[in-house]
């Protein structure tokens, strides 16, 4: 079977060329069962190595059923040991963190036995071995007689022609021994056995052969009895080992060795924590940035709103904006915003007072007011701002108790003024100083809408085949709304006579026109009344009739129906504002609604200047570097804990485990650690709102795409180190890789 002809063996070692045996010339069949003898360093073990394929030699040939072996690959020899070796050490070599049963398993899975078919073959190897009673024991509580049966019987489990013991009872004491040696000589029937060992006389009864070395050279070669060649032998099959089957082993690798787990599992919490506090304090960095900006557009330049209007400039139907309103991280939509970026102002007639400020919906009024009360009426107002205001700080009684006009013009006595009550404050956290924000209900909020449509349109007037165009600031068909004048009528003043034939205007039609971005429309009206001086306050009611004023105040001006006025304009909202609950989600949020809709995001319109441009990438590049730092860092740590491991690879690696399956094994170990300490951490963000500091920027920060980032980094990591650790551990043969570890 095996045969070797002026087989050498040397050690390179700094420098020092040590024998292990020289010119050896052996022949080994199936059914033998070979003692070799000699003293110590006289060549026992390195001469098993290579026979076992675990160790290369320097000179001469070795031949595998006669096939020559010198252009054996590592991949070749991998092949040969896992059909034909099956090897008992000295020093056990078992797994001590696994039980008996899963020594014995470890080796039937690494070649590919199906779960089913292992617990068979364990429980009769058990039997074999007479160790059924310790299946569940863990290999290290047992005697040393107990761990050489648990070797044999893994020996036994994978079938393989030839069984390789190197001094298996040299740790025993004689009773051990002798029961061990007999329990080998049983097993071992129609196989080729070589034992090493000390004591030829324990072997003796059922040696056929015996050999004895001496500084690495053959000193004898005896035959001792007659044996049965068997010549019709099977090698063992093997399969490569199951998906299931391996992540189960990684698994529990990961867990099987206590402090090695707590060890990695702290450096992985290490790494995660650092690497998330250095990404999210990036991503605050680049946060604050983004809303430190300037806009000179938008006198609302809050970072969390989104202008959103309809592509083709139509209306928004009810159920798109309740669509809008419902979207994830969407705090609240403001329907037709003009207003937003309105600023009115507050004016109290007696005392002089006059403050200005933003203007929003009494509705998005959130919190409880410090002063005064909620607001009830429609014309009654609340107002948001510092405490270390004067109007509402110290005068905050005053303030509630004046009267006000709120208008969006610094004329008192504009068209547009309504009265109206402060009858509550509400005070801004005390690091803040914005602009007021005085909150309106919908009636007067309405009104002042009306007026922005209004203002943002061309009115032009149809009459007599000419056209008007109507100047707020020019009396002269100046529209006014008045509920004195019936739907569908218009009463003009007695001075337009002229433009109509007769100067009889009365019962002609006159036109209103109105042209915007969004819209035309258009409404017939029927002269009615014609007005003068004398007749005007009999036609439309006004308190305090100024009657010596009437050229200034009343004349030339076209008074209509309300609602007629107000129907040209309300066509819907073509305009809204939605604010987004968090700056953070503004990006996600702007991606779902720009494919139906057409945006403009505050936040991407604030500028910044250069030097904060270069800052910025200068954070970044130092985000990476300490990233990169870090990951060397890590990298060293974990393989100087990963080097315990090179004891059980080595193992594997006997047991017919390929430099893929230790690879993978690694890398789900790795990988269950390090998706243990990511969760542990993303789940501590998640949970912990208030806490740590660097949890909550996570929190706060961190969108899906950098939690997944930041996971693939540490996957990518995981992946990297049992990557190099592999191919650390495969690069030189068996036996160095294991020496290093003995
Ligand atoms: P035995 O098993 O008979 O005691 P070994 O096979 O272990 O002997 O050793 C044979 C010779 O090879 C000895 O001289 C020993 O010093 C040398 N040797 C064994 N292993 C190494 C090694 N890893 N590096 C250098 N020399 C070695
Ligand atoms: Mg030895």
């Amino acid at each position: 079977m095996i045969s070797l002809r002026n087989v050498s063996k040397f050690y390179y070692n700094k420098g020092v060329i040590a024998t292990g045996f020289a010119k050896v010339n052996l022949d080994f069949a199936i059914g033998e069962f070979v003692a070799i003898t000699g003293e110590s360093g006289s060549g026992k073990s390195t001469l098993l190595s290579v026979i076992s394929g675990l160790d290369t030699y320097e000179e001469g040939e070795m031949y595998v059923n006669g096939k020559e072996t010198s252009h054996y690959l590592e991949k070749d020899w991998e092949k040969y040991r896992r059909e034909n070796i099956a090897i008992i050490y000295q020093n056990f070599n078992l797994i001590n963190s696994y039980t008996v049963y899963q020594n014995i398993e470890l080796v039937l899975t690494l070649n590919g036995v199906k779960r089913q078919d292992r617990h068979e073959k364990v429980m009769s190897l058990l039997k074999q071995v007479d160790l059924e009673k310790y299946k569940r024991t863990k290999v290290s509580k047992l005697s040393g007689g107990q761990k050489q049966r648990v070797a044999i019987a893994r020996a036994l489990a994978k079938e393989t022609p030839i069984i390789i013991a190197d001094e298996p009872t040299g740790n025993l004491d004689k009773d051990s021994a002798e029961a061990i040696i007999k329990l080998l000589s049983e097993v071992a029937k129609n196989k080729l056995v070589i034992v090493v060992t000390h004591n030829y006389e324990q072997i003796a009864p059922y040696a056929t052969r015996k050999i004895t070395m001496h500084d690495g050279k053959i000193l004898e070669d005896k035959k001792i009895k007659e044996f049965t060649k068997i010549d019709n032998y099977n090698v063992a099959s093997i399969k490569e080992i199951a998906l299931g089957d391996k992540i189960n082993l990684g698994v529990r690798n990961t867990f099987n060795v206590l402090p090695k787990f707590l060890l990695l599992f702290f450096v992985y919490a290490f790494v995660v924590s650092s690497l998330m506090s250095e990404y999210s304090s990036f991503k605050k960095e680049e946060y604050e940035e983004s809303r430190n900006g300037e806009n000179y557009v938008f006198s609302n330049a809050d970072d969390k709103r989104i202008i959103v209007t309809k592509k083709d400039r139509s209306a928004f139907s009810e159920k798109e904006i309740e669509n809008i309103e419902n979207y994830k991280n969407v705090n609240y939509v403001v329907k037709n915003d003009v207003l937003v970026d309105k600023q009115l102002n507050l004016f109290n007639k007696q005392t002089s007072l006059w403050v200005s400020g933003n203007v929003d919906d009494l509705d998005n009024f959130k919190g409880k007011v410090d002063v005064g009360r909620e607001a009830k009426d429609s014309n009654e107002v609340v107002i948001l701002g510092s405490k270390d205001d004067y109007y509402l700080g110290t005068n905050a009684e005053n303030m509630l108790n004046g009267e006000y006009y709120i208008s969006d013009s610094y004329e008192e006595n504009s068209d547009y003024s309504y009265a109206i009550k402060v009858v509550g404050i509400k005070y801004l956290p005390e690091d803040q100083y914005v602009d007021y924000t005085i909150y309106l209900s919908d009636e007067i909020l309405d009104k002042f809408l009306f007026k922005n449509n209004v203002d943002s349109s061309t009115v032009t007037i149809d009459f007599m085949n000419k056209f008007y165009e109507v100047d707020q600031y020019n009396s002269q068909f100046k529209i006014v709304n008045s509920d004195d004048v019936p739907e569908g009528e218009v009463y003009i003043s007695s001075d337009l006579n002229y433009l109509c034939p007769n100067e009889v205007c009365l019962g002609q039609k006159m036109n209103i026109l109105v042209d915007n971005i969004y819209f035309k429309d258009q409404k017939e009206l029927a002269i009615t009344k014609v007005y003068d001086k004398d007749n005007f306050n009999s036609l439309i009611m006004i308190p305090n009739y100024d009657k010596k004023n009437f050229e200034n105040l009343y004349n030339g001006r076209l008074y209509v129906n309300s609602s007629d006025y107000y129907k040209l304009f309300d066509h819907g909202i073509f305009q809204m504002s939605v604010f987004v609950d968090d700056a953070i989600h503004v990006d996600k949020v702007k991606r779902l609604l720009e494919k139906d809709y057409k945006l403009i995001v505050i936040k991407d319109t604030l500028s910044n200047d250069v030097i904060l441009q270069i800052i910025k990438i200068f954070k970044m590049i130092s985000t990476v570097v300490s990233v990169i730092v870090l990951f060397f860092i890590s990298y060293f740590v974990i393989r100087l804990i990963l080097k315990s491991r090179n004891m059980y690879f080595s193992i594997v690696r006997m047991l017919g485990g390929t430099k893929k399956t230790a690879k993978d094994l690694l890398i789900i170990e790795l990988l269950v650690v390090s998706n243990l300490a990511y969760f542990f951490f993303v789940g501590l963000a998640y949970f912990d709102k208030n806490g740590l500091n660097v949890l909550e920027a996570v929190n706060k920060y961190f969108l899906i795409k950098d939690y997944v980032i930041l996971y693939l980094i540490i996957c990518l990591m995981s992946y990297l180190i049992s990557q190099r650790y592999a191919r650390k551990l495969f690069k030189d043969s068996v036996m160095n890789t294991y020496r290093e570890e003995v």
